[in-house]
């Protein structure tokens, strides 16, 4: 057997008589799984190229298509399972460090499952939604301490700039060359729809795009791709990405390959170059770095946008929030280990982080215990499956979630 040779996880399991051979299969699948055979009229499929996209399932006019889970088995072994074995394969044909997409596959607790919501009764009534109007509208920024008036006893209205959102959902960040243009004009037009905001991630915005502003965070992350001034005043609010959920501590890279035409333009890299995210901000080393940034990106944008910084949920994570809370940013938003990526190294993905909910829970006491939950609002994202966990984070303590 080859060094790389792994049994494939997936079989594709046609049923030729339904299949009427017309290709849809073989045109639609990104893998290059399914072929015609021209001599013999008919349908093959090599499984070790399908990732169980179900692309083809779900276009195949006759559903002459399943896609099944091998049965294929390695040697029982607590310790050396089929996929520790398999990874061991696949390390030692490529010699390099296993990467996976998507958010961590393992079955850790989801703390949002164990939890049970309070209900509102007589003396807090519950809303009826069917008669009823009901308030989701949220707004994301600092907030004063009390409620001041001046002299003629009407409402001071200094507040520092927030961002106002339909309801507490935002689409999490993802960037232009890590996701296409149509991708990212699909979260543009669907968030000004729903009255929300989505995020750039770091690979700058597309010019196109600008007009979405209103409805768009703009990112800056250690690569600092994209980033110039009119970027910068652009957007609704302004993304220092510190730290991702899915490998914290890690920087980003996104191929060469994938640095042509407008994505090289709009990153401000040369085609063909790696784009290469530091895993520090190369001038961030310190919470008192954090707030020249902070303030850096205040002065370019007029003191008008709110300041967001994303970091990863460690052990220290509300050590951190405490620093930051104090660092001028207006928001802290917390990606948990459930996050998504492109791309992270597989063993930093599925064994590195903490779970948003412990994470959240305790950011917002410490906050509360320091007399600093107003300096910032707490948005918090790493896999929010549902309206249930979106009532379930706010009910922690979130303001709003990445979704
Ligand atoms: S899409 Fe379905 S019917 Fe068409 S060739 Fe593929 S399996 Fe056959
Ligand atoms: S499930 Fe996806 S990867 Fe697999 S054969 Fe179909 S289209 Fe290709």
């Amino acid at each position: 057997m080859a060094v790389d040779y792994i049994y494939p996880d997936y079989e594709i399991i046609r049923d030729y008589d339904r299949c009427i051979t017309c290709r849809v299969c073989e045109r639609q699948c990104a893998n290059e799984a399914h072929e015609y055979l021209s001599d013999s009229k008919k349908m093959i499929a090599d499984n070790a190229k399908c990732v169980n996209c179900h692309r083809c399932v779900s276009l195949c006019p006759t559903r002459a298509l399943k896609i099944v889970k091998t049965d294929h088995t390695f040697k029982e072994n607590a310790n050396w399972t089929g996929k520790s074995i398999k990874e061991i394969y696949k390390q030692a044909g490529s010699g390099g460090v296993l990467l996976s997409s998507m958010g961590n596959p393992e079955n850790y607790p989801v703390y949002f499952d164990k939890m049970l919501l309070n209900a509102s009764q007589v003396t807090n009534p519950s809303i009826d939604p069917l008669r009823e109007p009901m308030e989701t509208r949220v707004f994301l920024g600092a907030k004063p301490d009390r409620i001041e008036r001046d002299e003629k006893g009407r409402l001071k209205k200094n507040l520092p700039p927030h961002i106002m959102l339909s309801m507490p959902i935002m689409f999490s960040a993802m960037s232009y060359g890590s996701i296409s243009y149509n991708a990212h004009e699909s979260l543009a037009r669907a968030a000004a729809h729903l009255g929300i905001l989505y995020n750039t991630g770091e690979g700058g915005l597309h010019e196109d795009l600008y007009k979405y502003g209103k409805h768009t965070i703009v990112q800056v992350a250690s690569g600092r791709f994209g980033v110039h001034t009119t970027y910068l005043n652009s957007g609704a609010a302004i993304e220092i990405k510190m730290g991702q959920g899915a490998k914290p501590g890690i920087g980003g890279h996104l191929p060469g390959a994938k640095i042509v035409g407008d994505i090289s333009k709009t990153r401000m890299i040369p085609e063909g170059s790696d784009a290469i995210s530091p895993a520090p901000h190369h001038d961030i080393y310190s919470i008192e770095d954090l707030r020249q940034l902070v303030y850096s990106l205040k002065e370019a944008t007029g003191y008008t946008k709110p300041v967001i910084v994303k970091i990863a949920a460690v052990h220290n994570v509300s050590a951190i929030a405490s620093g930051i809370a104090r660092s001028g940013a207006d928001i802290i938003a917390i990606d948990g280990f459930r996050g998504g990526t492109g791309a992270a190294p597989t063993r930093i993905r599925d064994h590195v982080g903490l779970p948003i909910e412990l994470a959240l829970a305790s950011v917002d006491k410490r906050l509360r215990d320091e007399g600093v939950r107003n300096n910032v609002s707490l948005v918090v994202g790493g896999s929010i499956r549902s309206s249930a966990d979106v009532v379930k984070a706010v009910a922690l303590g979130a303001d709003c979630v990445y979704a």
